[in-house]
Parts: structure tokens; sequence; C-alpha cells
């Protein structure tokens, strides 16, 4: 009939290309931006929505600026991929699992997610839309206990952080996904962003870097 072809992220290092099957996305997990979104940091159990798999975009690509929004955001994060999964995975269990890291950036339309907030309604439309996961090239293996992780806009500093100030763990959060769906090969999830989320312009360049992967560049039209 037709064919629909499966999305793809880059390998470092490597030709082949990581299959994507589904991107998740953990909210509001380090402590610094559940206080600028207006949360408490303290009191909040993971909470998951995802984007659609081929919401994927490979490094140095040219992006249009997306549609319906005047308020699109950059949240910059470590990206973990999962070569196995299963269901009730245990925390010691869970970095098994993980076939690389790398540095993503969840795009976010930020006014259609507030008014979807103040409504009760879904954030699909400001979380998944076409292009909103940026994701460098993995490296493979699990990412370190501890990172800097960074963005520019047109080389000047946005967010700065460390992936060891998430307030779930990447294997509490594989531990804790596992228990609401099963995990497969090819699953993605982006594990949180830092302080410093803001907006980005048509015409700028957005630089996402995490120490020891491979950095996440793409630029939007003006
Ligand atoms: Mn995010």
């Amino acid at each position: 009939m037709f064919t629909v072809p499966t999305p793809t992220v880059a390998i470092a290092g490597s030709a082949d290309r990581f299959p994507v099957r589904r991107i998740f996305c953990v909210g509001q997990n380090y402590a610094d931006h559940t206080r600028e979104m207006g949360g408490d940091p303290d009191r909040q159990p993971p909470f998951f929505f995802s984007k659609p798999a081929d919401a994927v975009v490979d490094t140095d690509a040219e992006l249009p600026h997306p549609p319906q929004t005047h308020d699109l955001h950059h949240e910059v994060e470590l990206v973990i991929a999962l070569h196995s999964g299963g269901s009730d995975i245990a925390v010691a269990d869970a970095l098994r699992h993980v076939f690389g890291h790398g540095v993503g950036i969840d795009l976010t339309r930020r006014d259609l997610q507030a008014a979807a907030k103040a409504a009760g309604r879904p954030w699909d439309m400001a979380k998944g839309f076409d292009a909103s996961a940026p994701v460098g090239p993995l490296t493979r293996g699990g990412p370190p206990a501890a990172a800097g992780i960074a963005l520019t806009i047109d080389g000047e500093p946005r967010q700065s952080g460390n992936i060891d100030q998430m307030i779930w763990s990447v294997a509490e959060v594989i531990a804790t996904l596992s228990g609401l769906v099963t995990l497969a090969p090819g699953d993605l999830v982006f594990t949180g962003t830092p302080a410093g989320v803001g907006p980005i312009r048509p015409g700028q360049e957005v630089r996402g870097t995490l120490d020891g992967a491979a950095p996440i560049t793409v630029r939007f039209r003006p």
C-alpha cells in the first residue's frame, strides 16, 4: 500500500542509526526548573508526557519556526536510548536496558502549554509537534553520574546545569516509567531540563551540550 519510514537517531562514530519506537519525557526533574515553573520540587513524583517518534531531528538541521506559537521555548535534556525494556523494572536493573545517551532539546510551545494547564487539557500540542525533539548523536553506554549540561542561543549562555542535579535518577526514571508502560527497544527518554528555559526567535541558532557527548545544534529559519 505505502511504506512508513522508521525515525532514527545518529550514533556517534558509526554509520549505524538507532531506530526510534517512542519518545517519553519527564516533567520537572530539576529543582531549580521546577521552581521557575511554579512547582514544589520536594513533593512532585516523576510525571511523564510523550512526543511522536518522528519528532526527532538530527544535529545541524535547519527548521521552520513551528506554527501557532509566539513563545517557542528550549529545554536542554539528557536523552536515554533503550535497547531492551520490560515492565516493572527494578531500579537496580534499570541501567542494563540503556543502549546509549545523548543530549536533546525538548522544544515546547510554552504559550499553548500554559493554556492547556489553565484549562486542564492535554499537553500534546504544546510538546508533541513536528520536529519538536532534536537529538544529537548517541554515545554508547549509560551516562556518567555527573556531567555538565548547557544550552546557548547564537553563542550566548541560556541554560547551565549538571545531570547530577536531577531529582529522579536515570535508573529511577526508567523503573517508574516501566510501571506505567512496558518499555521496549527503541524507546527514548528525555529526562528533564535544568533552569533557564526561555524563548527562541526565528533566525536563531540553538546549541545543546552535554559533557562527554556529541552536541545538538539546530537553526531556525528567519
Ligand atoms: Mn522537558
